[in-house]
């Protein structure tokens, strides 16, 4: 679904930020990408998302049609209802529908008239998710969603993110702090590290994705 090769990119002549960095993902496959803050790990998505032009270099990205975003903030219009928030700039007859549809499957069926306001952090992410599903994206790219939310809320969107690929099967290339988040829901994670991928290992526990087995222990070490 998505190929990069010897992508360059930086913001002053003196420090680059992303220095030949090579990655392919899967169609339907779930990466994770950790990284110290600063390592240029927001720049990588923003460049698969189009939306770098602040940044100059070079190199090649190729990915797919319809790819779709969600930042650690839901980014919601203030003055449009959950609804229209869900299926703005969408078109046909049944796209109404289908928003209806993406908010039950993110278990907001009846706030479709709230205001984001109305709505919890957590609840305004769900509504993010549903925004970005809605569109069936190939790519689904997601820059620390979960960041700002409390430790059990994150847990619920844990589960509800790993629901929401199994149904849909985009590829997702998701950005994270947090290991353990990257171990539970990812096959692959990556570690971004002075403008390449350093470390790259593949997730496979034998369906366990428990914090508390050993081997994902084992995981959450090397990485
Ligand atoms: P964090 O984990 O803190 O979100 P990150 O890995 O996402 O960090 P980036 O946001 O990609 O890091 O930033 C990488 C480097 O590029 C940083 O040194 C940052 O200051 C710089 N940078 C990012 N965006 C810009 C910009 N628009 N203009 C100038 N410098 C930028
Ligand atoms: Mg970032």
């Amino acid at each position: 679904a998505v190929q990069i090769r010897d992508l360059h990119r930086s913001f002053t002549d003196d420090r680059p930020v992303l220095s030949g960095l090579d990655l392919t993902i899967e169609a339907g496959e779930f990466v994770a990408l950790l990284g110290r803050s600063g390592s240029g790990k927001s720049t990588l998505l923003r460049a698969l998302a189009g939306l770098d032009q602040d940044a100059s270099g070079t190199g090649d990205i190729d990915v797919p049609e319809q790819v779709s975003v969600v930042f650690q903030d839901s980014r919601l219009l203030p003055w449009q209802r959950v609804l229209r928030n869900v299926v703005l700039g969408l078109e046909g007859p049944g796209a109404v529908a289908r928003g209806r549809e993406a908010l039950a499957e993110v278990g907001l069926a009846g706030r479709e008239r709230a205001w984001p306001r109305e709505l919890s952090g957590g609840e305004q992410q769900r509504v993010a998710l549903a925004r970005s599903l809605v569109r069936e994206p190939e790519l689904l790219l997601a820059d620390e969603p979960f960041g700002a939310l409390d430790a059990l809320t994150r847990i619920k969107m844990h589960g509800l993110l790993r629901a929401l690929y199994e149904r849909h099967r985009p590829a997702v290339l998701l950005v994270t702090h947090d290991v353990d988040e990257a171990i539970v829901l990812a096959d692959r994670v990556l570690v971004l590290d002075h403008g390449v991928v350093k470390t790259e290992r593949r997730i496979d526990l034998d369906g366990t994705r428990d914090p508390s087995d050993p081997a994902f222990a084992a995981v959450r070490t090397e990485l």
